[in-house]
């Protein structure tokens, strides 16, 4: 049975499934890549941004088809894949209008002489992505990395092999140079060895703790750098003063966008005790209203998860949950489907003990708990392995920024859910991985500071 599968999670129908590239396209990818990087090195960021404009326009051409594709895929939303192939535009429109200026030379003052440091290309990418956002991930990695010159190999999720290649044709099609975007369909053992492969230059990971450290152990054993965007367990902090219209919005599809299968979804809704019932009320209201079906139909507002194994994953570890004392306040009603839905919950009572504290739950699992004061709830969004997102509902900004200055995160949102922007860098702290994507940081992430300093005088 192949690796590389697309199984529609709605239908359970297999729609596509691809061989294993074999190791001699490896060898040859790696090469034309290599080569690609050592042309790139003569020639300015700006001269890519036209291909990089058009690779925009291309994405947005194609929008119907390639959601069409994502949600066959990994069964979210159509609305959602669509917003998503925009965004993407939007990532190479961004790079390509930004990316050569972000990329000049800065000054250095020192009395030493004249210095400034060149941002350069360090060479080829290896992108591991996961399959949650098929299209998202790859163009946060593949387009400041065209600008700054470094291609790009994709080895993507098993269940998103579709989206992958429709990636790496659009790239093609768009008039970019060969070797600028590559798909790979490799078993881990070879992901292995291409990391190790004295032309490959870095490593982009985004993905689980499992997949995260065990590329980031090749890598540092061969000294890649390397950029780990992993999971997380969000806090959602609900205070006293929050306004009760923003927080509606804000708690709308904080839990249940892309079936809850989202990174910095709020998967702990942390409310001071005057709130707390109001927060269960809204909850209640919001998941009770979701209307499971096809995701490729507009009016589906509850999607599948994306695979039939995922969805075993997370009812056993709500079971566990349960087992351990979480009390379940809300429970959708059974789905009469044979895809892979998952039925949004609530729970509360989650002691310290329970095993799933300090669990990532993937899919539509809200998990509230009910604290005295802010003090309580900062303490228990920093009680967490994880630290990738956060959000903060208040009034009182300024003491919405203060509380955000004591998160453990790399991201905080004040009144509202969790966002992305080409131009807002994303990443984490502790287990949630290190390095950003996006913005001038993300830029920056596989680009070689090179120190020049004219000392004559
Ligand atoms: P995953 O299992 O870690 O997979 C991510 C990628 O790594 C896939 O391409 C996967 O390939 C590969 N991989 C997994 N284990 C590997 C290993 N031992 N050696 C080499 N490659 C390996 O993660 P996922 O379940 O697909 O994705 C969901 C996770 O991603 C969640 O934890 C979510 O929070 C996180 N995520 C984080 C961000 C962020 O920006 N921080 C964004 C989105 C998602 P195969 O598919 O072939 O196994």
């Amino acid at each position: 049975m192949s690796k590389y599968q697309s199984i529609n999670p709605y239908t359970n129908e297999t729609i596509a499934q691809y061989d294993l590239t074999s190791q001699k396209k490896v060898e040859e990818s790696i090469a034309l890549s290599h080569a690609l990087y050592r042309k790139w090195r003569h020639e300015s960021p700006a001269s890519r941004s036209y291909t990089l404009k058009n690779i925009a326009d291309s994405l947005r051409k194609n929008k119907n088809n390639l959601a069409k594709t994502m949600t066959q895929e990994m069964g979210k939303l159509i609305t959602e894949s669509k917003a998503e192939v925009e965004l993407c535009a939007n990532i190479c429109d961004y790079y390509a209008e930004h990316g050569p200026q972000m990329l000049k030379p800065v000054e250095l003052p020192t009395a030493l002489g004249q210095a400034y440091y060149l941002k350069k290309a360090t060479g080829v990418i290896l992108a591991c992505e996961p399959w949650n956002f098929p299209l998202y991930q790859i163009f946060r990695v593949f387009a400041p990395n065209f600008i700054v010159g470094n291609p790009v190999l994709l080895k993507h999720a098993h269940n998103v092999p579709s989206s992958a290649l429709f990636a790496e044709k659009i790239v093609k099609r768009s008039g970019a140079d060969e070797g600028s975007l590559l798909n790979l369909f490799v078993d881990y053992s070879t992901l292995d060895k291409i990391i190790s492969d004295k032309r490959i230059a870095g490593v982009a990971l985004t993905g689980s703790e499992r997949g995260g450290s065990s590329v980031a152990m090749t890598a540092g054993k061969n000294l890649k750098k390397s950029t780990m965007e992993l999971g997380g367990n969000d806090p959602f902090i609900v205070l006293s003063d929050a306004d009760s219209k923003t927080l509606k919005r804000c708690l709308a599809d904080a839990r249940t966008f892309n079936s809850g299968q989202v990174c910095t979804s709020s998967k702990r809704i942390i409310v001071v005790k005057d709130r707390y019932q109001e927060v269960l009320t809204d909850l209640k209201e919001i998941f009770s209203h979701l209307r499971p079906g096809n995701p490729l139909d507009e009016s589906t507002t509850l999607a599948p998860l994306n695979s039939q194994s995922a969805k075993e994953k997370l009812e056993k570890q709500v079971q566990v949950a349960i087992n351990a004392g979480a009390k379940v306040e809300y429970q959708y009603p059974e789905i009469d489907s044979s895809a892979a839905f998952f039925r949004p919950t609530i729970l509360t009572n989650i002691k310290k003990e329970n095993p799933i504290y300090d669990e990532e739950l993937f899919g539509p699992v809200a998990e509230v708990f009910c604290v005295e004061d802010e003090d309580e709830a900062i303490e228990l969004a920093n009680d967490s392995s994880f630290g990738l997102g956060s959000s903060i509902i208040s009034c009182n900004i300024g003491k919405a920024q203060d509380l955000a200055q004591q998160l453990e995160t790399g991201m905080t949102v004040i009144n509202s859910r969790w966002i992305t922007a080409p131009e807002l860098p994303f990443g984490g702290v502790k287990k949630s991985g290190y390095g950003r994507e996006l913005s001038e940081l993300g830029l920056n992430a596989f680009v070689n500071e090179q120190l020049v300093i004219d000392m004559s005088k």
